[in-house]
């Protein structure tokens, strides 16, 4: 597939925001990658071009049924003037499989790839050189034929758009406090919680709004049917480090299958730790707080990487958590997971993917 790049002129191009001020998600690049899809003629060519509105008929499919379908990931500038993505086919492959349960068209991976790394190329210098900066790549995918009726859609439209964002700890990696809900519920097995597909979010806001009311950063999410067993924080996996063994829940159908979670595990793994992925119940936690086997408590995601935690709250009690301090696991996962991605440490398992210069 070739791809079409329509250039804006130089002086109709954005002002760079300030590197301290780039927060997360506000501010967008020049350019974006647009693809459509028609049922019968299949994807059309991508193209890049000028940053702006769309135009959707108010009968638009996913406004009204939802079929709407995104990923999450970043490019990292290292030294020299380097640029890296980390797992990049692991998002565009996670992609196909929310569509797949969607009933939405799956993309070609290679071609996305190498549009997305074009498009990356023409935007190089927004990728930010501040340490813990970086510019996040998001793919998206919405139903766009208008039409009512809950079936699915025979037009799309897949889109990406980029934003440099800040570091997530830009005052130092500080544990977060966390409650545990069990008024609601994030997802259920043979429901949607293992794609990534915009209703979740939508249903997960008033859970984290409730949560910081009452002082805490993110909600801990358990299984729907008996609200025991632990599933995720947030929008990020979890691990536990219980008597040396790291401990995160078995992929059972409503948790989001992360690649940090991954590479956490594969790293964890190699340096020799004990990974266990098993049902794991809040009583277990609770239990293991409370009798001092538990040394570190850690989410895992894009955004942040590797959160600790700091606290637990569950049922109105508050639990601290490695005396409220980074854990020397959650902490080595961040370095070397960071280190990875900016070009610092050998990258033994062969996850980072250079952004090449665009061709002038
Ligand atoms: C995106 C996401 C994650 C983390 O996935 P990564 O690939 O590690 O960024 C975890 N849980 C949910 C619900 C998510 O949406």
């Amino acid at each position: 597939m070739d791809v079409s790049v329509e250039r804006i002129a130089e002086k109709e191009l954005k002002a760079k925001p300030a590197g301290k001020k780039l927060g997360f998600g506000v501010h967008f690049t020049d350019y974006m990658l647009v693809m459509s899809y028609r049922e019968g003629a299949g994807w059309a060519a991508p193209a890049i071009k000028k940053y702006g509105a769309f135009s959707l008929d108010p009968a638009a499919m996913v406004l009204h049924y939802g079929q709407a379908i995104f990923e999450g990931l970043k490019a990292y500038r290292g030294r020299e003037d380097r640029v890296y993505l980390f797992r990049p086919a692991d998002n565009l492959h996670r992609m196909n499989d929310s569509a797949v349960r969607m009933c939405m068209p799956v993309i070609p991976v290679d071609e996305v790839l190498a549009a997305m790394q074009q498009l990356l190329s023409l935007e190089r210098d927004w990728v930010p050189d501040i340490g813990g900066a970086s510019l996040y790549i998001r793919p998206t995918m919405i139903a766009t034929e208008a039409a009512l009726g809950v079936r699915p859609a025979r037009e799309y439209l897949f889109f990406i758009i980029l934003s440099p964002v800040g570091a997530y700890y830009p005052e130092g990696f500080n544990p977060v406090k966390i409650c545990v809900t069990d008024k609601y519920v994030r997802a259920v097995r043979g429901g949607v919680g293992n794609v990534k597909t915009a209703g979740n979010y939508a249903a997960s806001i008033i859970a984290a709004l409730e949560a910081q009311a009452k002082g805490y950063t993110q909600v801990l999410w358990l299984d729907a049917v008996e609200r025991r067993y632990v599933e995720e924080i947030g929008t990020s996996n979890i691990f536990f480090l219980i008597k040396g063994e790291l401990i995160t829940p078995a992929l059972s159908g409503s948790i989001l299958p992360g690649i940090t979670r991954d590479s956490v595990i594969k790293l964890a793994r190699s340096w020799g730790i004990k990974v266990t992925e098993r049902p794991i119940t809040i009583n277990e936690v609770i239990a293991a707080l409370e009798d001092g086997s538990l040394a570190e408590i850690f989410a895992s995601g894009t955004a942040a990487v590797i959160s600790p935690v700091g606290a637990l709250n569950y049922k109105d009690r508050e639990y601290p958590v490695n005396g409220e301090t980074t854990g020397p696991l959650a902490q080595r996962l961040f370095d070397e997971l960071q280190g990875i991605q900016y070009g610092e440490r050998r990258d033994h398992f062969g996850w980072r993917v250079p952004v090449e210069h665009a061709a002038k």
